[in-house]
């Protein structure tokens, strides 16, 4: 067996790799013979021969193996030029192959092809052609090999790994490198899972499962050795996750929480509503926790509208109560801001002080609330993310609630519990994701539900249209004194063109069907105070229709808004859009959605048709993975930052429980991993987890 000290040599020490790849593999965090052997593909594909007499594969490249008749070089342009080899591709006649060279980048790249273009030599080609290409006889080349090259079969004739790469690395020269680096050192991977578990799941040994996923002989091969990687993948999460539960449960407030109901009676009194069922139970559930001598880290899920904020107002509340502060964190300023105002209502006759933390908040009274905060008179505290990066000083934080929690990343949300290790956290979140991914990225908190929508809330109805159809209905609810929305979208790529199109369409809209009607336009770039006064103005119902981007996608609560137009909602995630049309339908008014849009491909068109179908968040959320997979139904900062590259969500439910409860398992029999068979698997968890992650502490 090789020495297991071969995985941790530089990757130097593989043929081919001199100083400056060895900097752009750096790039990719390989750096060793062993980050090459675990650099997984990122997608496979099948290179088998293009059997003769079927079209161009849709889903796979064109693959041929033929033999050079004749070659000659076309120029094509000053920048361009075109080798073009006549080749005997047995079965499939002859057919001619093109290669797209730029003469100035790559001149020894061209010699070697015309020495591989030599009258008679035997090649594999990987290309692309138009459909029909075979009639045609035509591939443009993207790759060819010499089948005499022993290394050709890592790169065709079957299924062949794609590995992400990095600039001046191509994939071809990263496969081969991975290809030496496995020859070399895959036996050296030492197994680290115990036997009978193996056993027990059916699982292939860890060496041999890279071998399978790297050059997989047969489709099936590719899955037993995907499994089993995925597999371990999902156990170190598992251990990670319950071994940072168990942490946190250890640590001691310090302090105790009696319920003294000196402000939770009169806040309940005020209300105006009774609380739904699936409300109190779970204010009993953050209660409990908050009592415990350990802090508590929960997450409360529930779809939009089903009145989380109250929730986390009870708890903000019982600190209070227990003279302790609490901060309350949301997403954006609009939303901070609206959250405030929701307070002071909820809190007007109680003894209550509470103050809003934005960057809206002109300097002086942002420095009078910072010192008043330091002193412990200010017990409640709102703002965005910026409220725990330093700049805020309190004098007895215990209680932080974070609304949307989604749109943070995991490391975010883990590293925050660093910020304050005894401190209470709550977490909202509306996503409503199936309870396999819940595990996986929530997998060290405690979860409660608002299973429960307040009652007498209006349905929304929801129609894909033309636009002159939904404008008209933002009239007609204008005359009977309701408000709408008309969204428009923004995305990152083309941020500033989409803004100057809402703009425009404002214009556009103010002059024509909206002319007469009070409208306002609010997006992400105006300053601070302005978007918060026209959100005021709206919230006051001095605006009829206000023309937005997706700024007030979450949270934002306007019950006498009964109309919401979004513009171009095939552009839109299915998430995003669940979460806009969750702004309507909040009074005792139906909601009326509209959704004005041409969508093209069938994805959006299926978006469109389950949005028209169904308002339960569940549902969407289940369809959105579907449609996307888990790394952008996720978010790709949540899911990303799990690290899978082998485990893929959507397909491996049953893993996610077999390896939670092994995980369990393995605790249970060895709390701290200290016993000497699990050193290696302890020695993964630390890198990875605790090294990479800070995200547990394992001494
Ligand atoms: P979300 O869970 O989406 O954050 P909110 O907390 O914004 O929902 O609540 C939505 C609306 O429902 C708010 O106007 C809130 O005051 C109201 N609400 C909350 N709970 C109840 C209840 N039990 N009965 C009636 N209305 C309620
Ligand atoms: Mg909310």
């Amino acid at each position: 067996m090789p020495d297991a000290s071969v995985l941790g040599k530089p990757a130097q020490y593989l043929t081919g790799v001199g100083p400056k790849r060895a900097e752009l593999l750096a790039r990719l965090e390989l750096h060793t013979v062993g980050d090459l052997v675990n650099h997984l593909p990122r997608s496979w594909e099948d290179r088998a021969p293009t059997p003769p007499g079927r079209g161009v594969p849709a889903d796979a490249p064109l693959v041929l193996r033929g033999r050079v008749v004749d070659s000659f070089e076309r120029r094509a342009g000053p920048h361009l030029l075109l080798m073009v080899a006549r080749m005997a591709v047995p079965e499939h006649g002859e057919v001619e192959a093109v290669w797209f060279k730029r003469p100035s980048r790559s001149y020894d790249v061209l010699l070697g092809l015309k020495k591989d273009l030599a009258r008679g030599t035997d090649l594999w080609l990987v290309g692309r052609g138009e459909p029909g290409l075979l009639k045609a006889r035509r591939i443009d080349v993207d790759e060819h090999y010499r089948v005499d090259d022993p290394r050709s079969v890592w790169h065709v004739g079957g299924l062949v790994g794609r590995y992400a790469t990095t600039e001046g690395l191509t994939e071809r020269w990263l496969r081969e490198t991975i290809g030496r680096a496995l020859e070399e050192a895959a036996d050296a991977v030492v197994e680290d899972l115990p036997p009978d578990l193996l056993a027990r799941r059916e699982l292939l040994a860890r060496p041999q499962a890279l071998r399978a996923v790297h050059r997989p002989r047969s489709a099936a091969e590719l899955e037993e050795g995907r499994r089993r990687l995925a597999y371990d993948e999902l156990l170190l999460l598992g251990l990670a996750w319950a071994l940072k539960h168990r942490q946190i449960r250890r640590v001691d407030k310090g302090y105790g929480y009696e319920v003294r109901r000196s402000l939770l009676t009169p806040f309940k009194a005020a209300l105006g509503f009774e609380m739904t069922r699936a409300q109190k139970r779970v204010v009993n559930e953050i209660f409990e926790d908050m009592r415990r001598p350990a802090p508590m880290t929960r997450l409360l899920q529930g779809d939009v509208g089903s009145g989380k904020t109250v929730v986390a107002l009870a708890a903000l509340l019982l600190a209070a109560e227990n003279g302790r502060q609490g901060a309350f964190m949301a997403p954006t300023e609009i939303l901070a801001d609206q959250h405030f105002w929701t307070f002071k209502r909820f809190l007007a006759d109680l003894p209550v002080r509470v103050e809003l933390l934005t960057s809206s908040v002109p300097k002086a009274r942002r420095t009078r609330i910072l010192e008043r905060v330091a002193a412990g008179e200010v017990d409640i505290v709102l703002g965005t993310h910026a409220l725990l990066e330093g700049a805020v000083k309190f004098k007895s934080l215990a209680l932080a609630v974070i609304d949307e929690q989604h749109r943070f990343g995991v490391r975010q949300r883990t590293t925050l519990r660093q910020k304050g290790p005894a401190m209470d956290l709550l977490l909202m979140t509306a996503t409503p994701i199936p309870r396999t991914l819940a595990l996986a990225l929530y997998g060290d908190l405690d979860a409660s539900t608002v299973d429960e929508m307040p009652p007498g809330r209006a349905a929304v109805s929801t129609l894909h249209c033309a636009e002159e159809r939904a404008l008209e209905a933002v009239r007609l609810e204008a005359a009977r004194g309701r408000q709408s929305y008309i969204v428009y979208p923004i995305i990152e790529e083309s941020a500033r063109l989409d803004l100057k199109a809402a703009t425009a369409e404002f214009d556009r809209l103010k002059k024509g069907a909206l002319s007469g009607l009070r409208a306002a336009l609010v997006h992400g770039r105006l300053p601070g105070p302005k978007k918060v006064a026209v959100m005021d103005e709206f919230a006051a119902g001095r605006v009829d229709v206000l023309v937005t981007t997706p700024v007030i996608e979450v949270g934002v609560d306007v019950p006498n808004a009964a109309v919401m137009v979004i513009q171009n909602a095939d552009r839109f995630g299915l998430a995003s859009l669940h979460q806009l049309r969750g702004r309507i339908g909040r009074g005792k008014d139906p909601g009326k959605c509209f959704l004005v849009c041409d969508p093209k491909s069938d994805a959006a068109r299926r978006r469109i048709q389950v949005l028209c179908e169904t308002t339960d968040g569940f549902r969407i959320g289940e369809e959105d993975l579907k449609l996307r997979g888990p790394g952008e139904a996720l978010g790709t900062a949540q899911h990303g930052e799990l690290g899978l590259a082998a485990a893929d969500l959507a397909r491996d439910a049953d893993l996610l429980a077999a390896s939670r409860e092994d995980a369990e398992g393995l605790l249970a029999a060895d709390a701290d991993l200290a016993k000497a068979e699990n050193a290696g698997l302890r020695r993964r968890l630390v890198e990875r987890y605790q090294e990479r992650w800070k995200s547990i502490d394992l001494a």
